[in-house]
């Protein structure tokens, strides 16, 4: 049921008095809004309220979309050196204020600091690939397709762009999205994720410093109806969509039934296959940062390892890596990781729900060889907090396999040949990220070409690639057909027009018949 967010949730925010108001971007003016329905953001570490979030209204709404679409002749019309050179200044700012922007991440969002400017660095390199969209945004031009006819292609901005974002990458991924957007000439209308959206308003001062013309980039606030209007909206001409597979799909076909251009990047149940012959320390000490870096809140953490052959070694080397690793707050010194997210758009708390998860998978007769569960932090007892835990003999027919359960949980499977393991991956639902390990070039090779996944590591745990090459999640991990930055994103956001010119100087006689360039 897509229809409306719970009650409960709506009304939270009463307690919540006396808090910052979290602004909305209209027209260049960050702006309080006038609703009478305020979510609270909360510090998943604290429980404190680090602020209030406006649901936009209607009107609110429109606002932001007429800004943008009045914005949007003018800036198409600006050079696109321009435009980049904007780009240019604002990777510069990113850079002076990555402490405040990270700070801000670990405040609302849990993850620690070092974490979080690694948040903040990922998607500051995506602001360094903009700096040079020109280049991709380039045509093609063929001479002479008939005698004296050229014809060649322009990529030109679609107009209103909008950007939905989830809550585990607060300044990544709206940095994922408007950059490439606005380079390319587009107006954007921003919505961050109602948990954390400090950072996207952060970023967005810094590109208004860094000379956007207001209007270009606007932001409301909201959960499903705003995102419905989104969807809805006449004016907005593409939509880019990261978070669950529920909502994204959701998105996709309510946003696609109105003519829109859709990106949907989803969920995610990452596999790493280790081959017998992997180098242990290094698989293990990668597997154990992929698996429980972030609380697992990583749409490319591992959360599932298939040993080849024999797994109890490697279980207990994971088991003793993952003991070590020291879970606080993410603003105290050393902190490994973070608390997870509370509240869930639908009402559930994630630690509920991780916990849930990892029950149904002891019932359904998996094997604990560590539990966090129950895991307590000094100083912090009202945190989210969830300890490293592995579930061994996990079989692909329990809930715990199947779900995606975006927590500190690393389910290991066994499997007899590489073979079984490639079939085991594919079958899976999700196509986001896969590694193997291994020393075996010609494993490797195998793996790389028989694997159904978008995103694949060789002895490399997240394989997120850089701006340049595209974020090619797969199968149930995305919908559309052009993936986030890199080439794909400087097509998601342009259409291609093609000129074909004739300059004759005699007049010629009338043609009935229907051109072509030679006598059929
Ligand atoms: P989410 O789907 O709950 O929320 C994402 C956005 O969608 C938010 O802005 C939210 O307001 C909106 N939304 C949520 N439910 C909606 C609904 N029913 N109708 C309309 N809008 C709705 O996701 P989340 O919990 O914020 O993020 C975690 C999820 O995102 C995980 O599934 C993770 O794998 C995925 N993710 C994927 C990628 C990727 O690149 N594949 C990257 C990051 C996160």
């Amino acid at each position: 049921n897509f229809s409306s967010l719970p009650e409960k949730e709506l009304n939270d925010s009463a307690i919540a008095f006396g808090q910052p108001k979290v602004k909305l971007l209209v027209g260049g003016e960050f702006i309080d809004s006038k609703t009478s329905d305020w979510v609270d953001v909360v510090n998943p570490a604290t429980q404190e309220i680090v602020s209030r979030l406006p649901l936009t209204t209607p009107s609110e709404f429109d606002a932001a979309v007429d800004s943008a679409k009045a914005a949007f002749p003018k800036w198409r019309d600006t050079p696109v050196t321009t435009r980049q050179r904007v780009m240019l200044k604002l990777q510069e700012l990113i850079r002076r204020d990555m402490d405040k922007l990270a700070l801000n991440v670990t405040t609302e969002q849990g993850k620690t600091l070092g974490d979080a400017r690694g948040d903040v660095f990922r998607g500051l390199e995506v602001v360094e690939f903009a700096c040079g969209a020109a280049t991709l945004q380039m045509g093609e031009f063929v001479e002479n397709v008939s005698t004296g006819i050229d014809t060649y292609s322009i990529r030109q901005p679609l107009g209103i762009c909008a950007g939905i974002c989830p809550f585990n990458f607060p300044a990544m991924i709206p940095l994922w999205m408007f950059p490439v957007a606005v380079t390319c000439g587009n107006t954007f209308v921003l919505k961050p994720s109602e948990k954390d959206p400090g950072a996207s308003l952060m970023l967005a001062e810094l590109a208004a410093e860094a000379g956007l013309p207001p209007g270009v980039l606007n932001i409301v606030h909201g959960t499903n109806d705003v995102v419905n209007r989104i969807c809805d909206h006449p004016d907005i001409k593409a939509v880019s969509f990261v978070g669950s597979d529920k909502a994204g799909m959701h998105i996709y076909s309510r946003a696609a039934a109105t003519g829109k251009r859709v990106q949907c990047n989803m969920g995610a149940k990452n596999h790493a296959v280790i081959m017998p012959d992997a180098s242990p320390e290094a698989t293990m000490n990668a597997l154990t940062g992929a698996a429980f870096g972030a609380a697992g809140q990583r749409c490319m953490a591992i959360s599932t390892a298939v040993f080849v052959g024999d797994s109890k070694p490697w279980e207990e080397g994971l088991k003793q890596r993952a003991m070590k690793l020291k879970i606080g707050c993410g603003t105290e010194p050393g902190a490994d990781l973070g608390p997870v997210i509370s509240k869930q758009i639908l009402a559930v708390q994630a630690k509920e729900r991780i916990c849930s998860l990892v029950e149904s998978g002891l019932k359904d007769g998996a094997r604990v060889v560590l539990d966090g569960r129950n895991v307590e932090v000094p100083g912090f007892t009202s945190g989210n907090f969830v300890g490293p835990t592995i579930l061994a003999d996990v079989r692909p027919d329990m809930d715990c396999y199947k779900e995606e359960i975006f927590g500190p949980v690393l389910l290991c499977l066994k499997a007899e040949t590489l073979e079984e393991a490639i079939e085991i991956v594919n079958s899976n639902k999700y196509g986001n990220g896969t590694a193997i390990f291994t020393t075996s070039g010609p494993a490797a090779r195998k793996f790389q070409h028989e694997i159904d996944v978008g995103q694949v590591g060789i002895n490399v745990p997240i394989p997120v690639p850089l701006p340049f090459f595209s974020f090619t999640g797969s199968r149930g991990s995305f919908a559309g057909d052009l993936n986030f930055y890199g080439k794909a994103g400087v097509h998601f956001f342009t259409h291609m027009k093609t000129v074909t010119t004739q300059w004759k100087d005699s007049p010629g006689g009338v043609t009935m018949a229907f051109p072509t360039s030679q006598k059929v």
